[in-house]
C-alpha cells in the first residue's frame, strides 16, 4: 500500500498528444489563434476553450467582442499586455489590466461585452472557457476580477518563477476561489535552461500551452515549440526545462466533470433541451435581472 502511495504520488506526468493552434476570428472580427474548442480539439473536459489573442495590429482585434450572452461555464481571461474593458446587462464594468484575470462564472446567464486596447501598441492574452457541472450551470453569476499585484509570483529555484492564478503550488495558494474543476493555473517564466518541477493534481486533465521561447516537456521530455498545445497524460507531477531562449507557458488542469456536453454558441449545458431553453430565456430577454 505504503509503495503504491509512493507510486502514485510521484508518478510524471508525459505529454500525450501536441496541437497547433487554429487561426479563427471571433466577436467583430477578433483575430485569434484557437488551441482547443477547434475540429482536432473540440474539448478536454473540464475545459472547453482556449484562445491565445493578441496582435501589434489594431486592426486584428479593435472590434472587439460587442455584447454577447454565456450560460452555463465559466470563463477566463488572462492579460499579458494591453487591456480588456468589460462591461454586462446587471451593471457591472471593470478594466483588465496587463497581468490580470479576470475569472467570470457566467452561471444562468451573463450579456457582457469585451473590448480590448492595446497599451505602447501591445495587446496579448487568452481566453479559456471551464465548464460547469449540470448542478452548478444555472447558479447566480459571479466575478472575481484580480489585479496583478494580488496575484502570486512562486519563485521555483533555478531560474524559474510561476504567476499562480488558481491552484496550490510551492506551499502558496492563488486567489482565485474555485469550485467543483478545482483549477490549477499558472504562467510560468523559465531563464533558458532551467528546469521547474510543477505539482498537477493526479486524475485531473491537464495541458502546457508554450507562448514564448521553447522548452522539453514531460517525462520522457518531448520538445515543445511556441504555439503549441501540449496534452498532459496523467501523473502528479510535470517536469518543465526551457530551451535556449528560455520558455513561457500556462499550466493548466482541472477536474473532469464526466457529463455530457451540449454546446450552442455561447451556452454550454447538458442537454439540448437546456441548450433550446437557454436561446429561448435569451430571446425572450429573461437573462436580465
Ligand atoms: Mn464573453
Amino acid at each position: 500500500m505504503t509503495d503504491l502511495m509512493t507510486t502514485a504520488s510521484s508518478a510524471r506526468r508525459a505529454v500525450s498528444s501536441i496541437f497547433a493552434g487554429l487561426p479563427a476570428s471571433d466577436g467583430a472580427g477578433v483575430k485569434l489563434t484557437r488551441l482547443i474548442g477547434q475540429p482536432r480539439l473540440p474539448d478536454l473536459d473540464p475545459f472547453l476553450m482556449l484562445d491565445h489573442f493578441g496582435s501589434d495590429d489594431p486592426d486584428a482585434y479593435i472590434g472587439g467582442f460587442p455584447s454577447h450572452p454565456h450560460r452555463g461555464f465559466e470563463t477566463v481571461t488572462y492579460m499579458l499586455a494591453g487591456r480588456m474593458r468589460h462591461n454586462d446587462h446587471l451593471g457591472n464594468e471593470g478594466q483588465l489590466d496587463p497581468g490580470s484575470v479576470q475569472w467570470m462564472t457566467a452561471g444562468r446567464g451573463i450579456i457582457h461585452s469585451e473590448m480590448p486596447e492595446q497599451i505602447e501598441g501591445l495587446l496579448s492574452g487568452f481566453q479559456l472557457w471551464i465548464n460547469l457541472p449540470a448542478r452548478d450551470k444555472m447558479t447566480a453569476p459571479r466575478y472575481q476580477d484580480i489585479p496583478p499585484e494580488a496575484i502570486p509570483t512562486v519563485d521555483l529555484g533555478g531560474g524559474g518563477s510561476a504567476r499562480l492564478v488558481a491552484g496550490s503550488l510551492a506551499g502558496r495558494s492563488g486567489p482565485v476561489e474555485a469550485g467543483a474543476t478545482a483549477p490549477l493555473f499558472v504562467d510560468l517564466a523559465l531563464q533558458p535552461g532551467s528546469s521547474a518541477t510543477i505539482p498537477v493534481n493526479s486524475g485531473h486533465n491537464g495541458f502546457a500551452y508554450v507562448y514564448e521561447g521553447s522548452g522539453d516537456l514531460g517525462t520522457p521530455a518531448i520538445a515543445i515549440a511556441a504555439g503549441q498545445l501540449a496534452i498532459l497524460g496523467d501523473g502528479a507531477i510535470l517536469d518543465v526545462t526551457a530551451g535556449r531562449a528560455g520558455a513561457r507557458l500556462l499550466v493548466v488542469a482541472g477536474k473532469p466533470i464526466g457529463e455530457p456536453v451540449a454546446k450552442y454558441g455561447p451556452f454550454v449545458m447538458t442537454t439540448d433541451a437546456e441548450i433550446r431553453e437557454a436561446i429561448a430565456d435569451f430571446r425572450a430577454g429573461r437573462f436580465a435581472g
